[in-house]
């Protein structure tokens, strides 16, 4: 840092602008989380400057013997920690460990079969500008009359166009999802069975949310979310696929490994397996429900009627506000959320009726039961009342919260 303050003073107000961003602001973003300081440590060791092409014990470049420590403890962990045959851990991120999948198993005009983004999946699962919408015939399933997923018509579907390929998984779906079901699908229809929880992976490694592994061929993830770990992807799967996903992440889709990010994924792999991550990951999902309940007693939506995850979809036009302008308003009261589309949405996905609020941030940084509640109630505040002195009034409320909870000390 201070080397950074003397050699690069214009970057260094940038990053010290951001920090003290993380510190003062509300994190209600689902997908966000702050790294521990020993994750963070990790990646700014010299394990950077090593290339290790291959994987621990089979690389195309001397000197590996100290990095395939590391990889070989990132893998023995994650493996134990979600009860996986076999595991990579070298995709730079979520995308690019689908994208692996995809390369293993698929060929440009296969038909694959995903949730459809609109209704809460990722667009790496057939969103028609991604490489996953180009290169495959893509079905997609959504919700039903409830907002829960319609397994009914995703079996049908699957029956009618037979995929190779039925990806389970969402960005902004907050009830649990039937795994056993989808398996069993795939297997009626004879397709691979994968599993992107890198929304859930967090709640997953600590048992408050269903395991997909035992049911699925392969599972991705990312490592950054619920987590807690660096930015960056893995992939679980069945011992008899280990040979070509590896090799579809290496060669094929990539070449060096992050070492030094892989070396902070075993780190937070570590942090993980400890009961702490269990109680914490159990208070995220607590404060998921209380944020649920406090926005409904206040008028709002919760889509699909409640939460059982870290994460839940809000309905805004109870209140006369588009999710773009949400995003402004508790923007400036200090509490950070995106807007996202609800099922049906009327709106355009860059304006949308909704936000998607998650819990495992604020959760990190301390906040119980009282913090969340009071959390919801102040972006309900917001919603209430968008006078420039009202949100000046939300945002010292907000300020002398997050300063009774820093962060990074
Ligand atoms: N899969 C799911 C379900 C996601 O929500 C995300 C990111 O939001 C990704 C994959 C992509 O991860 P990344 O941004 O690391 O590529």
């Amino acid at each position: 840092r201070i080397l950074i303050e003397q050699t690069d003073p214009e970057l260094f107000a940038a990053i010290q602008a951001e920090n003290a961003r993380q510190e003062h602001h509300i994190e209600l973003i689902a997908s966000e989380n702050y790294a521990s300081p020993a994750v963070m440590a990790a990646q700014g060791t010299q394990l950077t400057n090593k290339y290790a092409e291959g994987y621990p014990g089979r690389r195309y470049y001397g000197g590996c013997e100290y990095v395939d420590v590391a990889e070989q403890l990132a893998i023995d962990r994650i493996k134990q920690l979600f009860d996986a045959e076999a595991a990579n851990v070298q995709p730079h991120c979520g995308a690019s460990a689908n994208e692996g999948v995809f390369l293993a198993f698929l060929k440009p005009g296969d038909t694959i079969m995903g949730m459809s983004l609109a209704e809460g999946g990722h667009l790496t699962h057939g969103m028609a500008l991604n490489m996953s919408g180009k290169w495959f015939n893509v079905v997609s399933y959504g919700l039903n009359e409830k907002e829960e997923i319609d397994y009914d018509a995703m079996e049908r579907k699957a029956h009618e166009t037979k995929p190779k390929l039925i990806i389970a998984g969402a960005s902004a779906y907050s009830l649990r999802i039937d795994f056993a079901r989808f398996a069993k699908v795939a297997k009626d229809v004879g397709a691979l069975f994968m599993v992107d929880m890198a929304h859930y992976a967090g709640l997953i490694a600590a048992g408050v949310y269903p395991n997909p592994v035992p049911h699925a061929d392969v599972v991705t993830s990312t490592t950054h979310k619920s987590l807690r770990g660096p930015r960056g992807g893995f992939i679980l799967m069945k011992a008899e696929h280990e040979k070509a996903i590896n090799s579809a992440i290496f060669p094929g889709l990539q070449g060096g490994p992050l070492m030094h990010v892989i070396a902070a994924k075993a780190v937070a792999f570590k942090e993980a397996l400890s009961p702490e991550f269990k109680a914490y990951q159990q208070q995220v999902l607590k404060n998921a429900q209380i944020v649920a309940e406090t926005l409904t007693q206040r008028g709002l939506r919760i889509v699909s009627g409640r939460t059982e995850s870290h994460v839940m979809l809000v309905d805004l036009r109870a209140k006369g506000i588009t999710g773009k302008e949400a995003e402004a308003v508790l923007g400036q009261a200090h509490m950070t959320i995106n807007k996202n589309a609800i099922p049906n949405d009327p709106e355009k996905p860059m304006v949308t009726s909704g936000v998607r609020i998650g819990t495992p941030a604020m959760t990190t940084r301390g906040f119980k039961d009282e913090e969340a509640r009071l959390t919801a109630n102040l972006v309900a505040d917001v919603l209430d009342n968008r006078d420039p002195a009202n949100i000046a009034a939300v945002r010292e409320k907000v300020n002398a919260l997050t300063a009774r909870f820093p962060v990074y000390r």
